[in-house]
Formats: C-alpha cells, sequence, structure tokens
C-alpha cells in the first residue's frame, strides 16, 4: 500500500453481542499492547455495546466504531442514531452504506454522502463502503458501479479529513467466497483512482480496506496485495482468536 496510508483493520459485528461479548473485546484488546505495521484496529459492536466497550477498552490500542448513522443532527427520528450520541458514547469511527444498509434498508448514494457529512460534523471518521453485485461483476461492470458508488457516497467536504473506503463485494460477504487476487488489486486501484478525483490530494491518504470473508487462512494473502490498506473483517471479528491473527497479518 502507499507509504501514505495507514492501515485500519476494522471488526463490524453487526447485530450480533450482548454484555458477555465485551470479554472478548477484551481479550484481543489485551493481546494487543502494540499493533503491527503502525496500523490501528478497531471495533464496530452495536450501538448498545459502545459505551460499555469504550469504557472497557480505556486506554487502548483498539478504537471503537459505530455501524450506522442517521444523516440529521437530531429531532424525530425514532429508532435512529444520530452521530453526536455515538460520539458522546466513546465512538471515533462509523461504517456507513454498508451493503446491508443499501439493500435491506434502501439507502442510496446520496443517503450515503449525507452520513458523511453527519459523521464528520460531529469529528467521527467514516469508513464507506461500496461494492457490486455478483451478476453486475459477472456482466463486466463491477468498476464502473464501485466507481459511481464512490462519486456519489463520497461528499467533497471530505477533502482534508480523515476517512477510509472498504470494498465489499456483497457476493463476498458472508458466503466465504473471495474475488481473486487480479481482481482486488484491479479494483482497488480503480477506487483509488476514482478517490482522488473526487477529493484530490485527500484521497491519497485514505486507506482503502478490503472487505468479504477475510479469515485468519486468507488474510496475509490479501493484506498484502498492493492498495489494500486494511480490512472489513464480519464474522471473523467476533472472536479475539479469529481477529488477532487476522490483525497480526498486516
Ligand atoms: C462485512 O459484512 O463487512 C463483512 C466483511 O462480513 P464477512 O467478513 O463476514 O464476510
Amino acid at each position: 500500500m502507499p507509504k501514505s496510508v495507514r492501515p485500519l483493520i476494522a471488526g463490524n459485528w453487526k447485530m450480533n453481542g450482548l454484555g458477555a461479548s465485551l470479554a472478548e473485546a477484551l481479550t484481543l484488546a489485551e493481546a494487543l499492547t502494540e499493533i503491527p505495521a503502525n496500523a490501528r484496529v478497531a471495533l464496530c459492536p452495536p450501538f448498545t455495546l459502545i459505551g460499555r466497550m469504550a469504557t472497557a477498552l480505556k486506554g487502548s490500542t483498539v478504537e471503537i466504531g459505530a455501524q450506522d448513522v442517521h444523516p440529521q443532527a437530531s429531532g424525530a427520528y425514532t429508532g435512529d442514531i444520530a452521530a453526536a450520541m455515538l460520539a458522546d458514547a466513546g465512538a471515533t469511527l462509523v461504517i456507513v452504506g454498508h451493503s446491508e444498509r443499501r439493500t435491506m434498508h434502501g439507502e442510496t448514494d446520496a443517503d450515503v454522502a449525507k452520513k458523511v457529512e453527519a459523521a464528520l460534523a460531529s469529528g467521527l471518521e467514516p469508513i464507506v463502503c461500496v461494492g457490486e453485485t455478483l451478476e453486475e461483476r459477472k456482466s463486466g461492470k463491477a468498476e464502473a458501479i464501485v466507481c459511481g458508488q464512490i462519486e456519489g457516497s463520497l461528499p467533497k467536504v471530505l477533502e482534508g479529513r480523515a476517512f477510509s473506503v472498504a470494498y465489499e463485494p456483497v457476493w463476498a460477504i458472508g458466503t466465504g467466497l473471495t474475488p481473486s487476487n487480479e481482481e482486488i488489486v484491479a479494483m482497488h486501484a480503480a477506487i483509488r483512482a476514482a478517490i482522488v478525483d473526487r477529493v484530490g490530494e485527500t484521497g491519497r491518504k485514505a486507506a482503502i480496506l478490503y472487505g468479504g470473508s477475510v479469515k485468519p487462512a486468507n488474510a496475509m494473502e490479501i493484506l498484502a496485495l498492493p492498495e489494500v490498506g486494511g480490512a472489513l473483517v464480519g464474522g471473523a471479528s467476533l472472536k479475539a482468536a479469529d481477529f488477532l491473527p487476522i490483525v497480526r497479518a498486516i
């Protein structure tokens, strides 16, 4: 990956985890007194665990992120959560535009861009997710789709701000399938160009994470690919015993 990029390995717990799961986060943090390759490590638990995890991991190397944020700062949005609330609870990062939000909640690129703006306004660092479906890949449209998502989901206000982009092919999430190394390399190069096109030189510092069935067994190979600046990990981030070897593969 380019020298200007600081790698990030983030775990997305999705709708998993109760109070007892904090033990996994603590095990991870205790093992990571130092993180290799100047990398950053984050866990993104469900909203209910952010505050407790922030307290439990205070002073550790592990950062805490949320999995979504509402574009508005406050108001009559029952069941939603504002960026200032996440920051207040102890989150410093937030995932936006995950494919599960895009498909199950109908989020558009424009919605994602507004969420990014809301995150930045409260000092949260966004991790913006993009990725093609299997049908889009099979029809040769993957790069066009993903670069279109970048253009629509990255607001110009990102210029000068810290953020990362996660490339997560929809068909690779939770399936055990991954793209070939060549496909990952080509897509990450296309994403870098699209990011720089959109937000200028700031875009050279953004880590481009790969996400989709990253496991201890494939992490080292994927993380060594050019322009892969870390990983967004779902299932394998729930247990410290799985997530630690992925972090150590950076
Ligand atoms: C994800 O949903 O962000 C993800 C990458 O999931 P998994 O690692 O389980 O494929």
